[in-house]
């Protein structure tokens, strides 16, 4: 460790570190009652979470708002990172972990499966070039670790995948870290997936706009698969401008409610 890190004890806890569709709320240039709402729960940067684990930090994808949101949360470190998938909304604040490969002594450790690897090595090739850097920290030092839907160890804590559809031909990982489970980009869960969603304390699910979306779960398709499902707390993610929060949760079922930045879940 080269110096003290500046940070917060999250353990124990699940942050949302953002709750927006891809081009965030507000979109910019736009004019509708959300977009210039001045309800704080109507700012949504890019989707991420932060999970406080038994040994450490587990960021959940690298939107591109990453650095504002560490710094919103005063979370100073992060000690691996999981992908959900590869698009863009989801990855291209991977640069912003170029300080935690000072603060853990060694490259910061990637989970993810081979798709999104690709995807990564494509988009960040100087990040794996073979040319000697310009200096130090120049780039970031990553390793991968392929995940699939094999329960796995992760910061002394268990991580189980499960698989979602993110639209009729692209796959994603949802995660489960005890009876809490992240789901974001789908709208479509496998019937094994489903079992794999049984009991739990808290679902956090997709729920894109009113509307229905090739890729996307409708606040109402979102409704649906909790009423299977069960939830003790239901809490829906990557919204658009199209669900202004307080309108929209005075509408909700019992037990359901929209996700906000910042919003911390304790882990059960
Ligand atoms: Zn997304
Ligand atoms: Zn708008
Ligand atoms: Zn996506």
């Amino acid at each position: 460790m080269l110096r003290d890190i500046l940070t917060t004890d999250i353990r124990g806890q699940l942050i949302l570190l953002g709750t927006g569709t891809s081009v965030g709320v507000p979109s910019i240039g736009c004019p509708c009652d959300v977009c210039v709402s001045s309800d704080p729960r109507d700012k949504r940067t890019r989707c991420a979470a932060l999970v406080g684990l038994a040994e450490g930090n587990l960021l959940i994808d690298t939107p591109p708002d990453l650095r504002q949101q560490l710094l919103r949360e005063r979370v100073g470190i992060v000690h691996a990172v999981l992908f959900t998938h590869e698009h863009a909304d989801h990855i291209f604040g991977l640069d912003d972990l170029r300080l935690f490969q000072f603060y853990l002594g060694h490259p910061v450790p990637l989970y993810c499966e081979k798709p999104v690897e690709q995807r990564i090595r494509k988009s960040f090739d100087y990040a794996f070039s073979q040319t000697e850097p310009t200096h130090t920290g120049a780039a970031p030092q990553l390793t991968f670790q392929t995940v699939g839907l094999q329960p796995f160890e992760l910061l002394g804590s268990l991580v189980v995948p499960i698989r979602l559809k993110h639209g009729p031909r692209f796959d994603v990982l949802g995660f489960r870290f005890g009876n809490v489970a992240y789901c974001t980009d789908t709208n479509g869960i496998p019937p094994e997936s489903m079992a794999r969603l049984e009991g739990l304390d808290v679902l956090i699910i997709d729920a894109l706009r009113n509307r229905p979306h090739v890729t996307h779960f409708s606040l109402d398709e979102a409704i649906e698969v909790a009423r299977q499902l069960q939830p003790k707390r239901t809490i829906f993610t990557h919204m658009s401008h199209d669900l202004g929060h307080a309108r929209t949760n005075a509408m909700l079922p019992a037990g359901m409610e929209l996700g906000y930045d910042g919003q911390r879940i304790p882990l059960t």
